[in-house]
């Protein structure tokens, strides 16, 4: 076989400014990676680096060429576990580049075997929840009009960034728009651990679903307290990046919410999904804000998933990549099944 391998810097405009607790972000800069097998089959993925974990798209374009050069050397796009291993070899972290490499390879090998990404692991996408949307921080009156324009759209369950001096007006206003959608919390690290459990409290009072991310993943501790003082669920996402988190969160986190662009490649997710239920948690799969060269391939991953928010493309302005559309948060089967990730070029 002869593999070649091209990438290619997209910047993203977002449709409205995404603001949580601790930044605003008005555009994505993703980078694209292409794998081809020279028998006329292409594979896309896509890096959505994220400066919290310490990538950028310059930091994603410095190591794409070593990362690639591996892939190109073992020349055998179905020794997927070998070649992600090297990936890991190259660089140890960059998990957002891997991440590109990893789903353009799997997109590949499923073109190449003529199934869907799902069909490949076995997995039934009528079993698959529905996504959350996310509402981003801004005045409560502009969060109202948001959730009302996510609910005319179809959305029924929603995600609210809080974290906040004004949570309790957030949660009024967004419930005042959705009054029957199930509505999760992400704080974004953005409480103290008693701060957290008042606040939980009140967000209890508004019928919220589980609680994101209370305090600082740097304070294990503050999330342990607040996970026994808590009335509510409470997931991990900046506390749960890697394989070797699902452990250490296990007494501190009733939900693991994992990303690909975090852990590094979607077997790397997969073998978190496992390793979270071996722990007795649930699952739930989150996002960067991407494309749908990267979020086409979390979407096959959803039937193993207890919760889904895969709304990446979905905050774009737009999106020169197609996937599986999600309208209203649910997954279009038909888009599924076409061969690979379902991720084509607009
Ligand atoms: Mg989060």
């Amino acid at each position: 076989m002869s593999l070649s391998t091209e990438f290619e810097r997209v910047e993203l405009p977002l449709e409205d400014a995404f603001t949580i607790s601790r930044s605003t972000q008005e555009v994505a800069e993703n980078v694209i990676v292409r794998i081809s097998d020279g028998e006329g089959n292409e594979g896309v993925g896509g890096a959505a680096p994220s400066a919290h974990y310490g990538e950028t798209a310059d930091t994603v374009e410095a190591v794409l060429p070593d990362l690639l050069a591996a892939v190109e050397e073992v020349d055998d796009p179905h020794q997927l576990e070998r070649i992600e291993g090297r990936l890991t070899d190259v660089v140890e972290r960059n998990a957002a580049a891997r991440c590109a490499v990893s789903i353009a390879l799997h997109d590949l090998v499923c073109e190449r075997l003529d199934l869907s990404l799902y069909q490949y692991w076995g997995l039934d996408p009528t079993e698959s929840i529905e996504s959350s949307y996310t509402i981003g921080i801004d005045t409560a009156e502009r969060m109202r009009e948001k959730t009302e324009r996510a609910v005319e759209r179809g959305y029924s369950t929603l995600k609210v960034k809080v974290g906040t001096d004004r949570d309790e007006e957030i949660l009024a206003a967004v419930r005042e728009a959705a009054p029957d959608a199930t509505v999760r919390v992400d704080a974004n690290e953005g409480w103290t651990p008693r701060e957290a459990v008042r606040k939980v409290e009140m967000l209890d009072g508004y019928g919220v679903e589980f609680v994101e991310q209370p305090v600082p993943a740097g304070d294990p501790e503050g999330l342990r307290f607040v996970r026994e003082q808590s009335v509510l669920p409470i997931a991990a996402d900046e506390s749960c990046v890697t394989l070797e988190d699902i452990p250490r969160i296990a007494d501190k986190a009733d939900i693991a919410n994992l990303k690909l662009m975090k852990c590094g490649g979607l077997r790397e997710a997969v073998r978190m999904i496992h390793a979270a239920r071996a722990h007795g948690m649930e699952v739930m799969l989150g996002c960067m804000i991407e494309s749908n060269a990267s979020i086409a391939a979390a979407t096959h991953l959803a039937p193993l998933l207890d919760y889904a928010d895969l709304d990446g493309s979905l905050l774009l302005a737009e999106d020169p990549y197609a996937g599986v559309p999600m309208d209203g948060g649910e997954i279009d089967l038909e888009a599924i099944d076409r061969p690979g990730t379902g991720v084509r070029a607009e």
